[in-house]
């Protein structure tokens, strides 16, 4: 059977006209799919009933079936089965007036970063493009409707699946597609150079939000963390960052783990605020406190340290926010995704409800000299 989640627009009208159908109905059909969630061709009451019916010999829609699903006060996290029996992990995270889908892109992850569990297996195989616009749809069919943000910040490293990423990103933006804002889907990378570069050119990916993980502020240690950046360096990286094409008000985000006596020292703030150097606008920091993970050697930092490390940001004028994981006790937080993990079902709530409007698998703290510091770590 064909998948029909592998086609964009003009995929879909070629292999319907080939197929003696009228050109137009490839938009009917995707209209029914991604602006109704209606999944079912006997329900695609404008179609004409034998192409209902070849249809639905041909083609298939979902490539997921949902195997678990647990619930926090503020995140869900699916679990789902991928045809050839890989599991995959997606985290739905609901913020104050919207809800955020945190999307995988990768079974397992080939970069290896120290702090992170889906590195734990290495990497498996990237998602197909049906793959991964099918966990917008389970989630969606799920919930009953539209979920409005998407970050690219699940299992794997998105800009290693990049065709795949590109088609998904291409079919969640387009009119004919689930019409998202581009200004609301956010792809995270650990910072694969050639790919970035790929991004700033390309109709599709250009304009949509890019978040950098840098973690750490000197060659040495992001390469002892991060093996990926001994060839990806931190100094190119911010070279290239700084002349990346933004549209008006438009920010990188640049996402810094931070991990107890390793990372989270003031020096590591200052040479972070130096690193960003004149271009404070361009940037926004987002901080998130390390998530801890039995099979991982590292610990969280202290609460003051994080809001020290966040003070010095501000004090030299950087946008930066903590941003506290939801689903750290769904095991669905940021670096916790393991495909082979099994589901927790006792939840053991450690941490406060967090507001959060900013896009991410974490949620949103303000600057400390608005009051708005979080207790609960
Ligand atoms: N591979 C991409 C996207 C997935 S990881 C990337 O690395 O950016 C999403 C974010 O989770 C990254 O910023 C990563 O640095 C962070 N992360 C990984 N492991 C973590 C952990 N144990 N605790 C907190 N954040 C973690
Ligand atoms: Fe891969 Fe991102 Fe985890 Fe690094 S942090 S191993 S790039 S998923």
């Amino acid at each position: 059977m064909k998948v029909l989640t592998e086609y964009n627009l003009t995929d879909l009208q070629e292999e319907l006209t080939s197929s003696g159908f009228e050109h137009y109905r490839a938009r009917q059909i995707l209209k029914w799919v991604y602006s109704k969630f209606v999944f079912d061709f006997d329900l695609m009451t404008d179609l004409p009933k034998d192409m209902r019916r070849t249809l639905k010999e041909t083609f298939r829609v979902h490539t997921l079936d949902t195997v678990d699903r647990v619930t926090a006060p503020d995140s869900v996290k699916y679990l789902f089965r991928t045809r050839d029996g890989h599991l995959i992990e997606t985290v739905l995270i609901k913020e104050r007036d919207h809800l955020t889908l945190c999307v995988s892109t990768q079974i397992g992850c080939a970069v290896g970063c120290t702090f992170c569990a889906t590195a734990l297996d290495g990497l498996i195989r990237n998602l197909r493009t049906s793959e991964i616009v099918d966990q917008y749809l389970k989630v969606a069919e799920d919930i009953g409707g539209r979920i409005r943000n998407v970050v690219f910040m699940g299992m794997g490293e998105p800009l290693a699946n990049y065709e795949n990423l590109r088609k998904a990103v291409e079919i969640m933006v387009s009119p004919w597609g689930i019409n998202l804002s581009k200004r609301r889907v956010t792809v995270s990378t650990s910072g694969i150079l050639s790919q970035i570069r790929r991004m700033m050119e390309d109709d599709v990916l250009k304009d949509i939000n890019l978040a950098v993980s840098i973690n750490a502020t000197t060659q040495r240690l992001r390469e002892s963390i991060m093996p990926l950046t001994k060839t990806n360096t931190l100094k190119d990286l911010m070279d290239l960052l700084k002349r990346y094409p933004l549209r008006p008000y438009r920010r990188i985000t640049l996402e810094y783990v931070l991990i107890k006596d390793l990372n989270d020292s003031e020096e590591d703030a200052l040479r972070l605020a130096r690193l960003i150097g004149k271009h404070k606008k361009r940037f926004k920091v987002n901080l998130i406190p390390f998530n801890p993970d039995p099979n991982l050697p590292y610990e969280r930092p202290p609460m003051d340290r994080v809001l020290r490390f966040q003070k010095v940001l501000w004090e030299r004028g950087i946008s930066t926010f903590v941003r506290f994981s939801k689903g750290v006790d769904v095991f669905g937080a940021c670096g916790q995704l393991r495909s082979r993990r099994p589901v927790v079902r006792s939840l053991n709530h450690e941490e406060p409800a967090q507001v959060g409007d900013g896009a991410g698998c974490n949620s949103l703290s303000g600057p400390p000299d608005k009051g708005d510091s979080r207790s609960g770590l």
